[in-house]
Parts: structure tokens; C-alpha cells; sequence
């Protein structure tokens, strides 16, 4: 995204931030009594400055006269007439936040790269930047593979699946800022998966799901070879998501993940959100991990780090955590029971109640 800068002073004069009265604090004592001269309304085009010993009434978002140096909230003032009782000794300076305190003309508000969240669209607007240069999204092709795998509008046979990879693969492309590119789902023969793939390698990043295995129908790998792949990586020590391959083919970044949704669901958010957040132009997002107490005792394989489903809470305020009973990976049932994936590091074996563990938000909730 391009630069913003502001382009006037921000506050552009001293702003009142509260409804009351614009004074001289030296003499908004407490119990001093002080004449109203006026009124000033936000957007008011007001100059005349403030004389000694006169108060003038303010509304939030208004100029603070020439003069003034604080605003005394309503609620502690009375009036009578013309004539406005103070109850307790103003300090100068509050309630005003001085012109160019928040910016300053011509300061960097937004810097290239930059994501454009909902705080930094209202940043542009505040400036005038009414239209901004920023990066395409990066198109992602989205091919589940298997012989089992029919749509979901379909009734699958008795031993068939109904795809669900795709679906939640392109939530999470659209959620990572990406653009999702649906191709269904390719059988397990090299010919109509090459074809497929082929087709894949027209966007900048092709998502497989399933095929990467040590089955005897597991084609992914070779038929990316086949078409010239060069891998990065086709392992990584973790669970779920063991057989996850990165390569690049042409000018086309491929991930093939496991079919096992669960394991396509955490490969996707270790391995391609930050590859989609470079692709787009931005840092690439550090992992939403979060620090919490575990409550209870558990014991996982170690040499493997393990990122299970589980429920974050903060039962006292402080964040807790426990894993969800769940069947191994493919069980998309507990995802939908949980807000974070626990994070058991390789080295670890036992993990005792009460011990801090890291969990990983998932996005979406978060
Ligand atoms: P695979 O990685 O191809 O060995 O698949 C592992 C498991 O994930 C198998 O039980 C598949 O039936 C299941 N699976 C594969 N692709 C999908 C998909 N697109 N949607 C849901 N489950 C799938
Ligand atoms: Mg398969």
C-alpha cells in the first residue's frame, strides 16, 4: 500500500475533549465564580480570545479559544444566570488536546505495507487519502485430491466423502486477504491430477489438499516432479501435518497439504498465511500465540511438536486452557469446539497442570 501522510496538523486546533467550560485555569479556583461570555459548538468558527476572569461554554470537539488553557467538566460547575460556580480547582491543560498532538503535517500515518484494517481505512479517510495504490491479492488455486472426495452438494456413496477442504481452505485464503480459486477436486490418476495441477500453476499459489502420503496412490509429489518442481521441503516434525510439501513450480508457490482436514486446516496457517502475507506485499503476521495456564496434566509422543484442538478461557481472568477430546485428525467436529490449538513442543513429553503452554488462536475467533 502507498504512504499516508497527514495532511494538516491533528489535532488542526486545541480540542476540547469533554462538554463543559473553556477557562484560564489561574482562575478556575475552587469555588471561583466566573462570567460566561459565550458558547462555542463543535465546528464553530470562533476567534475571539478568552478575557481574565470569564469562561466561555464549550462543547466537545470545539475550538478551545485563544486565552484558555483548560475545560472544566460540566458535572462540577454550577450556573446561575450568567455566572458559573467552579467546585473543584482546574489543572492547566485538561480536557485539551493541543493542535499536532496527534499529528503533525506531513508526518508518515500509514507506511507501504501496511495492512488496511479498520483502524487504518479511517486513518486514510481522516486525511483525505480517499483513493490508495495497494497490492493485488494473491490469487490461490485450491485442488482437493482423492478418489473418496465428492462435492458437497452431492450424496456420497457409502465409503465416500464429501468435500470439505476446499470449503474451509477458502475461508481461510479469503481470511488470510488472498483470493480463492476453485478447481474441485482431482481423482488419484496421475493424467487428471496433472491436468488439474497444470491449471493450478496458472495463479501465484496452488493449495492441494490430500495425495501427499506414503500410499500407494498418494501422487501429488511425483506428478509435481513430473512438471519440474523444485521442493523446499516435503516433511515437517509436527502433528497434525506431517506430509505437508512446499515447492515452487514455474512462478507458482505450491503447498500440498495432508487431506486429513484437521491437518490441512493447521498446515494452512503455519505454512501459507505468512507465505500469502509476503506474496501481498505486508510482513508476514507472526502466529497469534498467546501464553496460558494448561489445567490439566497430559502426556504427548515427544520428537514431534503436537498442535491439538482446545478451548481457551479466562475463568478468573487469567487464560486457561484445555485440550478437547477428539479422533486424531480427522475431526473437524472438535474444531468447531475450539477457539486456539494447544502447542506441545517436540522436547516435551509430560505437560503438568498449572504449567504455562502456548496456544495458537485461531484466527477466525480471534
Ligand atoms: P490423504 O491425505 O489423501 O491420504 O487423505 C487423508 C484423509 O483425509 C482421508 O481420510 C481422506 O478421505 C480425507 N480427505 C481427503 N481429502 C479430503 C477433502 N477434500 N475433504 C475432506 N476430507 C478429505
Ligand atoms: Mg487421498
Amino acid at each position: 500500500m502507498s504512504e499516508v501522510r497527514a495532511d494538516r496538523d491533528y489535532p488542526p486546533f486545541d480540542r476540547s475533549v469533554r462538554d463543559g467550560y473553556a477557562v484560564c485555569a489561574r482562575d478556575a479556583v475552587a469555588g471561583a465564580k466566573l462570567r460566561c461570555v459565550g458558547e462555542i459548538r463543535a465546528g464553530d468558527n470562533w476567534t475571539a480570545p478568552l478575557r481574565p476572569a470569564t469562561c466561555v461554554q464549550i462543547m466537545t470537539g470545539a475550538a478551545v479559544p485563544e486565552g484558555a488553557d483548560a475545560v472544566v467538566m460540566i458535572e462540577f460547575t454550577k450556573r446561575e444566570g450568567d455566572m458559573i460556580q467552579f467546585d473543584r480547582a482546574a489543572s492547566a491543560g485538561q480536557h485539551i488536546v493541543l493542535r499536532g498532538n496527534e499529528a503533525r503535517n506531513g508526518d508518515v500515518l500509514l507506511s507501504v505495507g501496511a495492512r488496511l484494517g479498520f483502524a487504518e481505512v479511517a486513518q486514510a479517510a481522516q486525511v483525505g487519502a480517499v483513493e490508495l495504490s495497494v497490492a493485488r491479492k494473491p490469487r490461490v488455486a485450491i485442488l482437493s485430491t482423492g478418489d473418496e472426495v465428492v462435492s458437497p452438494e452431492q450424496a456420497p456413496g457409502p465409503f465416500q466423502i464429501r468435500n470439505s477442504n476446499s470449503v474451509s481452505l477458502a475461508s481461510q485464503v479469503r481470511l488470510a486477504g488472498a483470493e480463492p480459486v476453485l478447481l474441485g477436486n482431482a481423482p488419484d490418476r496421475a493424467d487428471k491430477l496433472r491436468a488439474a495441477i497444470e491449471q493450478g500453476l496458472k495463479e501465484d499459489v496452488l493449495v492441494l489438499s490430500g495425495g501427499v502420503s506414503m500410499g500407494k496412490y498418494d501422487l501429488v509429489e511425483p506428478v509435481l516432479k513430473e512438471l519440474g518442481a523444485e521442493f523446499y521441503f516435503d516433511a515437517v516434525a509436527i502433528r497434525p501435518g506431517k506430509p505437508t510439501v512446499f515447492a515452487r513450480c514455474g512462478d507458482t508457490f505450491v503447498f500440498g497439504l495432508p487431506g486429513n482436514p484437521v491437518s490441512t486446516m493447521v498446515t494452512f496457517e503455519l505454512f501459507v498465511v505468512p507465505a500469502l502475507d509476503l506474496l501481498g506485499g505486508a510482513k508476514p503476521r507472526p502466529l497469534p500465540l498467546l501464553g496460558a495456564k494448561l489445567s490439566h496434566s497430559m502426556t504427548e509422543k515427544p520428537g514431534i511438536a503436537h498442535f491439538l484442538p482446545a478451548r481457551l478461557d479466562w475463568p478468573d481472568g487469567a487464560p486457561s486452557v484445555s485440550a478437547l477430546k477428539w479422533q486424531g485428525s480427522g475431526d473437524i467436529a472438535a474444531v468447531t469446539q475450539a477457539n486456539c490449538f494447544l502447542v506441545i513442543p517436540a522436547d516435551r513429553e509430560t505437560l503438568t497442570a498449572g504449567e504455562t503452554v502456548s496456544v495458537v488462536l485461531r484466527r477466525d475467533l480471534a
